[in-house]
């Protein structure tokens, strides 16, 4: 399924800029001002958390990798996760490569309330009426593979307690 999301990613984006200059010229001005953006987020980020270093996340805010990306901010994005553990589990990430939630600050409350009032909305985008779960794993006892901050919101089943 993520093989034929990655062709599709792909096709669409390379089909829509050979179709239309003006698509192509956005498409390049936006993804050198993200990466811009990104490396100096990555430095401040580096000084304040301790920063492990970029990690694929990093790629998939900078569009360098395809992701199906269904909401974005100037704060955050979400993107379907390429490994789906309910029919609707996505993952909301701070644009900040913050490398997990114990590396938060107390003064990030605002980025942190940011992120979960993000998660409830797409939520509610994507339909979730009758709840869902929102989980946060941190480091190696909370089974985290990912070192950049992210909420995962799954839905569409139902779920059972405790989690493994
Ligand atoms: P963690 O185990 O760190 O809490 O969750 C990391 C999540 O990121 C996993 O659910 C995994 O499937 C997802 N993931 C890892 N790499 C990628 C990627 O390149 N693209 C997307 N969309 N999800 C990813």
């Amino acid at each position: 399924m993520y093989f034929r999301h990655v062709l599709r990613t792909q096709f669409v984006g390379t089909r829509a800029a050979q179709l239309c200059p003006f698509l192509r010229v956005c498409r390049t001005e936006r993804s050198l001002c993200t990466q811009n953006d990104e490396v100096k987020l990555a430095q401040e980020a580096s000084k304040r958390y301790g920063s492990p270093g970029p990690t694929i996340f990093s790629k998939v805010i900078d569009k360098s990798i395809p992701a199906d990306v269904i909401y974005e901010d100037d704060k955050c994005l979400a993107f379907r996760d390429i490994n789906p553990q309910a029919p609707v589990h996505f993952l909301v990430i701070p644009r900040v490569p913050i490398p997990g939630i114990s590396a938060i600050k107390d003064d990030d409350a605002q980025l942190l309330g940011h992120l979960l009032i993000v998660a409830k909305n797409v939520a509610k985008q994507e339909s979730l009426t009758d709840g869902y779960r929102v989980v946060i794993n941190d480091g190696k006892d909370g089974s985290q593979s990912v070192y950049h901050l992210h909420v995962h919101v799954l839905g569409g089943r139902q779920m059972s307690w405790p989690p493994g």
